[in-house]
C-alpha cells in the first residue's frame, strides 16, 4: 500500500502541537511552522507578546520552573490575533534554553469545554440532588412502610375492637332484654299487693264493712298514704330502669292540646292540699294538634306541679302552655322557696335534694326531677329551671309538637301502601315505634309487605283494609285490648285461620294459646327465626288429615263443625275395626279416638294401631264422656298423647291438643 505524502502534510495541519525553543526571558530562538501559523509566533519575538492580559505571571513562572526542571500541563491563556486561546506547554532545560512543546486549545473550544463542564457540574449536581431526592424518597417510603404495618396493626385491633363491641353489644341486648323482663315482671310482682292494699284501705275508708273507730280511720289513712308513696316510688324506679335499658316505650299519637291540658286539670287539683294557702291556675292553652306521648307530657307536667305545690307556702303555682314555631313549651312556676344557682343542675341528678326546713317536713324520693327530665329527653326536648332564692321558680319543659317518631311512622304506612304485587303481607302490631321500626326493616328486606300498627285500632283498621297471610302481635299483653283483639281474630270465621305469633316480654304463654295464639315467644326474638317462622306460618297450610273414630253420630258432628274452617280435614269412622282399617289405607296425621265404642274400648283400638307398623306412631288423643277411674287414666295416658272429655270439647282445645300432639311428633322426628 503506498501513501500519498500529502495526506500526511494535511494530517500534520490537523494538529495542533506545537514547538518553540526560548530563553528563560521567552524570547523564541526557534519556532516551528505550526507555531507561527498558530500563534503566529517568530525568532526574536516574546512569548510574552501573546500571553492574554493579567496572565502574564503565569507565564513567568513557567518560564522560571522550566529553566530548571521539566514541567507538564501549563495552561496559558493567550490571545491571538484578538481571539482567545488556550495553550497546555512543556517545558524542558536544554543548554540555556527551554524547549516547549504547546497543544493550541482553541477560544471557542474552551469556551465550548467549559459550557460542557459546567454542564457536567449540573449534572453532577443534578445527579447528586437526584441521590437525595431518591434517598429522601426511600426514607419516606420506609416511612410509609411503618406506618403502613402501624395502620393494618392498628386496623386488626379495630377489627378486634369491633368483634369485641359487637359482642359487647350483643350481651348488653340481651342483658337489657332480661332486665326489661325482670322488670317487666317486678312491676307485676310489687304493684299487684299495692293495688290490693290500696283497694283494701278503701273499702275500709267506704266503711263498707262497718263504722271504723276515728283512731282506726287515721291508721287506715296513714297505711293508705305510705301505699300511694310506696307504689309511686316503685312506679319512677320501674320507669328510670326502663328509660336506662332503652325499654321505654313511647306512644306517640295526634292529641288536642287543649283536651290534653283538660283532663289534666282533673288530676292535678288533688294535688293541692284543701288547707294549703296555694292557688294552682292552669292558664288555657293555644288550639293546636300535638303529636307526642300524652302519658309521658302528663307524667312531667304532674311532676313539676306537685313539686311547685309542695315547694310553696303561700303563693300561686301556674300552668303554661305556649306553641311557638314547631315546639311545645310548658311552664310551670310558682313563688315558692325558690333554689339557689349551685343547686339547679343538682336537682336533676337521681336522690339529690335541697337543704332546706321545708324539705325536712316534705315526703319525698329525689327521683321526680331526673326521671322527668329523660322522659323529656325521650319526647325529644329539654327540661330546664330558672328560679331565685325566695321568689320562686319556672320549670320549663320545651318539646317538639310533632314527635320524630310520628313523621317517622307517617313515612312507614306511606311505604306500606306501595305494595309489591305478589308479596305476602304480615301485620304487625307493636307499639314501640322503635322495635316497629325495626321488625319492618327485617320483613322487608326478606320480601314480605309489612302492615305496620302500633294500636289495636289501627290493627283492626289494618285488617279492615287487607287481609294478612300473618299476624305479629308484640304488645304489652297487660291490657284487655291485646287479648280482646286476639280472641276476636280467632273467633271470626273470616279470620281465624290467620296465624297469630304473640311475641311479648311477660310470659302468658297459656293465656296466648287458650285464646288460639299459633305461636307464643319470649322477647327476644332473633330475627333469622322470626323470618323462618313467618314463612313457615304464612304458607298456605297443607291439608292435614285427622281421623275421628266415635260411633256417636252426634259426636262427631261437632267435631267436624269445630274443625270446619281449619287446615284439619276430617277421615270419620264409626266402629274401631272400621277407624283402625281407615288409619292404615290414609295414614291421618292425628286420630280422635272415643274411649268406648260398640262392643269394644280404646284399649282394643290403640293395640290394633300399635300393632300395625303403618299406624305405631300416629299419635291418639282420646275424647270421651266416659268418667275414667285412675288406672284406666294413666294406662291410656301412656299409650295416648292426651285425653280430653267432651263435656269440655271447644274448637280451641281441640285445635290446640292436635297442634300440640303435632309439634311433639315433629320434635320426635328431629330428635330421630
Ligand atoms: P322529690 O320532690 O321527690 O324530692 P324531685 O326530683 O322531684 O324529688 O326534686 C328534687 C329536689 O329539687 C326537691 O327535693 C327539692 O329540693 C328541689 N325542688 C324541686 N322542685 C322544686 C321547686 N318547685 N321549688 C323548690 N325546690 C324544688
Amino acid at each position: 500500500m503506498s501513501i500519498d505524502p500529502q495526506a500526511f502534510t494535511e494530517l500534520a495541519d490537523l494538529s495542533r502541537e506545537l514547538h518553540v525553543a526560548c530563553d528563560a526571558s521567552g524570547r523564541i530562538e526557534w519556532c516551528d511552522e505550526r507555531a507561527r501559523r498558530l500563534l503566529d509566533l517568530d525568532v526574536g519575538a516574546t512569548l510574552h507578546e501573546r500571553v492574554a492580559p493579567g496572565c502574564e505571571d503565569k507565564l513567568r513562572e513557567f518560564l522560571r520552573l522550566a529553566s530548571g526542571r521539566p514541567v507538564r500541563d501549563w495552561e496559558l491563556p493567550l490571545l491571538v490575533h484578538g481571539r482567545p486561546a488556550t495553550v497546555t506547554l512543556g517545558g524542558l532545560p536544554r543548554d540555556g534554553s527551554i524547549l516547549c512543546v504547546g497543544h493550541v486549545i482553541p477560544g471557542p473550544f474552551v469556551r465550548a469545554m467549559d459550557q460542557v463542564n459546567s454542564m457536567i457540574s449540573d449534572v453532577v449536581d443534578l445527579n447528586r440532588a437526584l441521590r437525595d431526592e431518591k434517598n429522601a424518597v426511600a426514607r419516606q417510603n420506609d416511612e410509609l412502610v411503618r406506618l403502613n404495618s402501624e395502620l393494618s396493626d392498628s386496623n386488626r385491633g379495630v377489627l378486634a375492637l369491633h368483634a369485641e363491641l359487637e359482642d359487647a353489644e350483643h350481651h348488653k341486648r340481651e342483658d337489657s332484654e332480661i332486665k326489661t323482663r325482670l322488670v317487666a315482671n317486678l312491676t307485676h310482682e310489687l304493684r299487684t299487693p299495692l293495688h290490693s292494699i290500696l283497694g283494701l284501705t278503701q273499702l275500709l275508708i267506704d266503711h263498707s264493712d262497718g263504722q271504723l273507730t276515728p283512731e282506726q280511720a287515721k291508721q287506715v289513712g296513714f297505711i293508705r298514704t305510705s301505699a300511694q308513696e310506696l307504689l309511686s316510688l316503685v312506679n319512677d324506679v320501674l320507669e328510670l330502669g326502663r328509660i336506662e335499658s332503652g325499654h321505654a316505650r313511647m306512644r306517640v299519637e295526634p292529641f288536642d292540646l287543649s283536651d290534653f291540658v283538660a283532663s289534666l286539670r282533673g288530676s292535678l287539683r288533688p294535688l293541692v292540699p284543701a288547707d294549703a294557702a296555694v292557688e294552682l291556675v292552669i292558664d288555657d292553652p293555644p288550639a293546636v294538634r300535638v303529636e307526642s306521648d300524652q302519658r309521658k307530657l302528663g307524667q312531667i307536667v304532674r311532676n313539676l306541679v306537685s313539686n311547685a305545690v309542695k315547694f310553696t307556702e303561700r303563693g300561686t303555682v301556674r300552668l303554661t302552655c305556649r306553641v311557638a314555631g314547631e315546639r311545645l313549651r310548658v311552664e310551670v312556676s310558682d313563688e315558692g322557696i325558690g333554689i339557689a344557682p349551685a343547686d339547679q343542675e343538682r336537682i336533676f341528678e337521681e336522690y339529690a335534694q335541697v337543704d332546706h326546713p321545708l324539705q325536712q317536713k316534705l315526703k319525698g324520693t329525689g327521683l321526680g326531677l331526673p326521671l322527668s327530665r329523660r322522659l323529656a329527653t325521650l319526647l325529644g326536648g329539654t327540661l330546664t329551671v330558672e328560679s331565685e332564692v325566695g321568689r320562686g321558680s319556672t320549670f320549663v319543659l320545651d318539646v317538639p309538637q310533632r314527635h320524630d317518631e310520628a313523621h317517622a311512622m307517617r313515612a312507614m304506612v306511606e311505604r306500606s301502601r306501595q305494595r309489591a304485587p305478589d308479596s305476602t303481607s304480615i301485620l304487625v302490631v307493636e307499639d314501640d315505634r322503635k322495635t316497629l321500626f325495626l321488625y319492618e326493616k327485617y320483613l322487608v328486606m326478606a320480601g314480605f309487605h309489612v302492615m305496620p300498627a302500633c294500636t289495636i285500632e289501627e290493627a283492626e283498621a289494618q285488617m279492615r283494609e287487607n287481609r294478612p297471610a300473618a299476624i305479629v302481635l308484640d304488645v304489652m299483653l297487660d291490657g284487655d285490648s291485646s287479648w280482646g283483639f286476639l280472641a276476636r281474630v280467632k273467633n271470626d270465621p273470616q279470620t281465624r285461620d290467620i296465624p297469630v305469633l304473640v311475641v311479648t316480654v311477660t310470659n302468658r304463654a297459656d293465656k296466648a294459646r287458650a285464646l288460639g295464639a299459633d305461636e307464643f315467644w319470649l322477647k327476644p326474638v332473633d330475627q333469622e327465626r322470626l323470618l323462618r317462622k313467618l314463612r313457615e306460618l304464612a304458607r298456605p297450610p297443607a291439608r292435614v288429615s285427622v281421623l275421628v273414630i266415635d260411633d256417636d253420630e252426634t259426636s262427631r258432628y261437632l267435631i267436624r263443625k269445630h274443625l270446619a274452617g281449619t287446615e284439619y280435614e276430617l277421615l270419620e269412622a264409626a266402629t274401631g275395626a272400621e277407624g283402625v282399617a281407615l288409619a292404615q289405607q290414609r295414614h291421618p296425621r292425628v286420630i280422635l279416638l272415643d274411649f268406648l265404642l260398640d262392643g269394644t274400648t280404646a284399649f282394643d283400638v290403640l293395640d290394633d294401631l300399635k300393632a300395625d307398623p303403618r299406624t305405631r306412631s300416629i299419635p291418639v288423643i282420646i275424647v270421651t264422656s266416659h268418667v275414667l277411674d285412675a288406672v284406666d287414666q294413666r294406662r291410656l295416658l301412656d299409650e295416648a298423647e292426651a285425653v280430653i272429655s267432651k263435656q269440655n270439647l271447644s274448637r280451641e282445645l281441640a285445635i290446640n291438643r292436635i297442634r300440640d300432639a303435632l309439634r311433639k311428633l315433629e320434635r320426635s322426628g328431629e330428635r330421630r
